[in-house]
C-alpha cells in the first residue's frame, strides 16, 4: 500500500511524542530568564558530591548555582529548574542550554552504571524530541578553540568543554558514543504498526521528515554572564 510504504520511508516519532521520564521536582531558587535565547545545547556534568549534597547546594540561594536535572546513581531523576528558565551551571553557556548533573565523580569509572545511564538516555531523548534545535551530536574541542575562549557549537557538550580552565566533568569515563547511539535509536524508533496504520489513513496527519535533519545552528551571539 503506497501510503504505508511512504511512511516507512520516514521512520521516526513525531516531535513532542516522547514522554517525559518520571521526575521528582525539588525547586531551586537559583535561576533566571533565557531572555529569548533558543535552547540548542545540553551540558552534561558530574556533581563531585552526593545526591543529598547536590540538592543542598542547589536549594541554597547563597550558592547561586543550579541545574535543570539531577540524576542519582540509582537512576532517579530530580528536576530543580523548569527548562524554560535559565539554570546556573555553565556560566556563559547557560542561556542556550539545559543542564544535567549526574551524581558521581568525573574521575571514577564506577560513576557510570546501567541505571543512571538508562535514565539519562530517557531524559536526553525527551529533551531532544521537545527541542528540535538541539542537534544529536557531541562536538569536539573546547572553549580555547574559539574566539574569546567562548565555546560556540550546539549539541551535547561536556562542562569541561565550556570551562576547560577549571572543569573536567563529566570526565574521561563518560560513554558518549553509547549514550548518543541509544538516544538516536529512541528518536528514530519505528512507530508501532497501529500508529502507522492510523497515520496512513490521515488520523495523525502527514508524515514528518526525520526531524533531526531540521536541526539548525543557533545565532552566534552569546550572552556572557557572571553565573
Ligand atoms: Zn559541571
Amino acid at each position: 500500500m503506497a501510503a504505508a510504504a511512504l511512511l516507512l520511508a520516514h521512520p521516526g516519532v513525531q516531535a513532542g511524542t516522547i514522554s517525559k521520564p518520571p521526575t521528582t521536582f525539588i525547586a531551586s531558587p537559583n535561576y533566571g530568564n533565557r531572555n529569548g535565547t533558543p535552547i540548542d545545547s545540553i551540558v552534561i556534568h558530574t556533581t563531585e558530591v552526593s545526591l543529598q549534597g547536590t540538592i543542598d547546594i542547589f536549594t541554597n540561594p547563597a550558592n547561586q548555582v543550579s541545574a535543570h536535572f539531577v540524576v542519582a546513581p540509582n537512576g532517579d531523576i530530580y528536576q530543580m529548574v523548569d527548562t524554560a528558565k535559565r539554570a546556573w551551571h555553565a556560566t556563559y553557556f547557560n542561556s542556550r542550554s539545559v543542564g544535567i548533573e549526574m551524581v558521581g565523580y568525573a574521575h571514577q569509572a564506577s560513576t557510570w552504571n546501567r541505571n543512571n545511564l538508562a535514565s539519562l538516555v530517557d531524559l536526553l531523548s525527551w529533551i531532544l524530541d521537545a527541542n528540535p534545535l538541539i542537534p544529536l551530536t557531541h562536538p569536539g574541542g573546547d572553549a580555547y578553540d574559539y574566539p574569546g575562549d567562548t565555546y560556540n557549537t550546539p549539541g551535547l557538550v561536556a562542562h569541561g568543554q565550556v570551562q576547560p580552565w577549571n572543569r573536567t566533568d563529566p570526565g574521561p569515563y563518560f560513554p558518549w558514543n553509547d549514550v548518543l547511539a541509544a538516544v538516536d535509536a529512541r528518536l528514530n524508533a519505528t512507530p508501532e504498526p497501529t500508529t502507522l496504520l492510523l497515520a496512513a489513513i490521515g488520523v495523525l496527519g502527514v508524515c514528518r521528515l526525520k526531524r533531526r535533519e531540521h536541526a539548525t545552528r543557533a545565532p552566534a551571539a552569546q550572552r556572557l554572564t557572571g553565573r
